[in-house]
């Protein structure tokens, strides 16, 4: 079977599906990978890397994609990418359906079975396979550099014959995979932190990470079986709007990553909260993508308002691609090893990784 890993065409995007130690590991499991010329050159992983590795370097993405058993993806693929691809052929990339229906039903039409792992379910059987956590992880980390680069002020608390320096303030807003990785950065950085969010189980983990847990009062149930959060109702989202307005008046640093799958990402701050703020904070939203945590937040941009940064940052985890690509490598050649069997797909609709991943196959839409 032969798996390929096209060089990635998105704007601003420096990862690569395989690196060269995962795809050697590929190759020793019985499986031919070709890698086009340079796919990896802006993660740091140069072609003759995946030579010595035991892969091929091709030369097109046409003779890539028109070769290929199986195609290994970071971004969603273009239409010009699916216009390439054979008859029959697998695609895994990381995309939410909805969001290209017109690149779903190209890829249907032209019989290409298509997995995105960001459908994956969170269970741990499919933890090895989670690109939504490690790239979370490493957009988490990469936030608390940025707000530490923009804001005017030191974050440990420094004692110099200058004068003693106070600790920087940091707020967390949202204690998921990133907002916990934010977390334990910015306590590496010397910050006093403090995080919010509404489920009750995430309070034990932030103080086990050192950060204080700040409290509101939840009197509905916030949190789906699977365990994500849920939408609130609009009386406890009014009340919460008040509560963190309270809560950023005293942060020097706020750090937003609340999201609800598959829905718009919801506003903790408002602009008139902004207006609270004290002058020189810096807000980093990583929620810019799906709407934003703050109202003021525009994806992609830097925006100042009374004195205080909102940072809109898209595609992070892009920023950090030696490692970013390193973990996403080791998460989709899992998945990939758990779809084929003796050199072939073997796909158990049975099995729930398979049934929630496949977005298209034997011509079908099945996630639209
Ligand atoms: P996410 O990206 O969906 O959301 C980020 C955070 O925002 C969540 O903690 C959520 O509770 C919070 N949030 C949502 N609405 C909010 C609001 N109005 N105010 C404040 N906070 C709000 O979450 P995630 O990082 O993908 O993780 C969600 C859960 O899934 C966590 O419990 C995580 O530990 C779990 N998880 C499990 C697995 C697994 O078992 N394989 C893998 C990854 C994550």
């Amino acid at each position: 079977m032969k798996i390929g890993v096209p060089k990635e065409t998105a704007d601003n995007e420096r990862r690569v599906a395989l690196t060269p130690e995962v795809a050697g590991r590929l190759v020793k499991s019985g499986l031919t990978v070709v890698v086009e010329r340079g796919a990896g050159e802006s993660a740091s992983f140069g072609d003759e890397a995946y030579r010595a590795a035991g892969a091929t370097v091709g030369v097109t993405a046409a003779e890539i994609f028109g070769h290929s058993d199986c195609i290994l993806k970071v971004q969603a693929p273009s239409t010009a990418e699916v216009g390439l691809c054979r008859s029959g052929a697998a695609l895994v990339a990381v995309f939410q359906p909805s969001a290209i229906g017109d690149v779903v039903s190209q890829l249907a039409t032209r019989n290409v079975t298509s997995f995105s792992l960001a459908l994956l379910p969170r269970i741990t059987r499919a933890q090895s396979m989670d690109v939504l956590s490690s790239q979370a992880t490493v957009a988490g980390y990469k936030a608390v550099l940025l707000a530490a680069a923009t804001a005017g002020r030191l974050f440990p608390m420094l004692v110099t014959a200058a004068g003693t320096l106070p600790p920087a303030k940091v707020l967390v807003l949202g204690a998921g995979v990133a907002g916990l990785q934010a977390i334990a950065t910015a306590k590496r950085l010397g910050a006093v932190v403090f995080a919010f969010d509404v489920r009750p189980a995430v309070k034990e983990q932030v103080e086990s990470l050192g950060a204080k847990f700040v409290a509101m009062e939840i009197t509905e149930h916030a949190e789906t079986a699977g365990g994500y959060a849920k939408e609130l109702s609009e009386d406890t989202h009014r009340r919460e709007l008040a509560f963190l307005a309270q809560q950023v008046k005293e942060a020097d640093i706020v750090i937003t990553t609340a999201a609800i799958p598959g829905k718009k990402a919801p506003t903790l701050i408002t602009r008139e909260a902004v207006q609270g703020m004290k002058p020189g904070s810096v807000i980093v939203d990583l929620a810019a993508e799906t709407g934003g945590n703050c109202e003021l937040t525009q994806p992609g941009r830097d925006v100042t308002q009374s004195g205080v940064t909102i940072m809109g940052p898209v595609n992070l985890a892009s920023t950090l691609p030696f490692h970013a690509s390193q973990m996403y490598a080791r998460n989709i050649s899992t998945f990939l090893l758990h779809v084929v069997k003796d050199g072939a797909l073997q796909l158990d609709f049975g099995d729930e990784i398979v049934r929630d991943t496949c977005v298209t196959h034997a011509g079908e839409v099945k996630k639209a």
